[in-house]
């Protein structure tokens, strides 16, 4: 069968000594676990120009996330294993990022067609102290209604060790183009309730492994208590009535951390909803995300359709009297 690479199995010890030998890398910063987020679109250009442009937007938005809380950055546009093109191709990305930074302690994918919408919220890193994988996801989903949509894999973290590399091994081989992704989705179309029939998807093949082996899930972690992915649809059109009565900094529906555009597709050419209402709600919450930045500098967009913007505060000759007062990063909360 598929595999993703020759079989690592002492990686925890090898890593280990890797960074007892290379203390200028150290993968926690003032108690702090080093993040690597990744993320990526296809090798070419969108069907659709347009397409180009929002993956701009997307690519700008997480950027001022990682800057503002100290997380760095990989956008990946290549396929480093040609049979696992398409939305399987994080998988062979992620293994080969944990292998090439040993420094890095959780490897955080987030989709393309997903927005930072809380830009001072936090991953509650603290509270996976004894898990290897979070997801956004609902036990009930998984294991007595055996959904297809029980967890979302638009937006996860990995932690860098053993099991992680274990885990992906078991996850991959539906993966492969042709054939096998062919027949692994009908596998997947007659065990998961909801799931349309087509090829396997990464996300189907994952919520089928954790169900058909649960001693996964003893390093699982199914997070709900706030958006690590929130579905578009039930979020974009509620931001200004977040805007009058929240603040940035919640990550649950009163503030979502994440909006992920689910069934979008605006690089491709086929999606589940009309191009032109997807287009609308990215440039929604495209907008509502960089009024939370653009604050720090003393403005806002007009509106959340708007690409211009005003000043919201007057310049001064003294703006270091202020300046602590505008930092995203003093309002932080939780978090570690
Ligand atoms: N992706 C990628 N290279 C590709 C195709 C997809 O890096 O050739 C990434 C991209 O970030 C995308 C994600 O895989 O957002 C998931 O794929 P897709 O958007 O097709 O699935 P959806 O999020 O709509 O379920
Ligand atoms: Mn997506």
């Amino acid at each position: 069968t598929y595999t993703l690479g020759p079989k690592i199995s002492n990686w925890d010890e090898e890593r280990k000594a890797w960074l007892d030998r290379n203390p200028e890398f150290p993968n926690y910063i003032n108690g702090k676990a080093r993040i690597l987020l990744v993320t990526g679109s296809p090798p070419n250009p969108c069907d659709n120009p347009i397409g180009d442009h929002y993956l701009l937007k997307a690519i700008k938005n997480k950027i001022d996330y990682c800057r503002i809380h100290g997380i760095e950055i990989v956008y990946n546009l290549a396929h480093l294993d040609k049979e696992l093109a398409g939305y399987w191709a994080k998988l062979p990305l992620i293994r080969r990022l944990m292998l090439s930074h040993p420094e890095v302690e959780w490897i955080w994918w987030m989709d393309s067609d997903a927005l930072f919408t809380d830009m001072v919220f936090e991953i509650p890193l603290s509270k996976y102290n004894d898990y290897n994988f979070v997801v956004h996801g609902y036990p009930d989903l998984m294991f007595e209604q055996k959904s297809w949509i029980a967890l979302n894999t638009g937006s996860f973290l990995f932690r860098n060790c053993q099991w992680s590399l274990d885990l992906l091994d078991d996850w991959a081989p539906m993966g492969p183009k042709g054939p096998i992704r062919d027949e692994a989705g009908k596998i997947l179309t007659a065990n998961l309730k909801g799931r349309p029939a087509f090829e396997a998807d990464d996300q189907s093949a994952l919520i089928y492994l954790l169900i058909s082996k649960k001693e996964w899930m003893n390093k699982v972690f199914l997070e709900n208590s706030y958006y690590l992915h929130g579905y578009w649809a039930g979020l974009v059109d509620r931001y200004e009535e977040m805007m009058e009565k929240y603040h940035p900094g919640l990550g649950d529906e009163r503030w979502p951390f994440v909006t992920h555009f689910v069934g979008c597709k605006p690089c491709g050419s086929y999606g589940d909803y009309p191009v032109e209402r997807c287009l609308k709600s990215m440039e929604r919450a495209f907008n509502f995300a960089d009024n939370q930045v653009l604050k720090l500098y003393g403005f806002r967009h007009r509106g959340l359709l708007s690409p211009k913007i005003k000043r919201i505060r007057n310049e001064t000759a003294t703006p270091l009297e202020f300046v602590d007062q505008f930092d995203i990063r003093r309002s932080v909360v939780g978090g570690t």
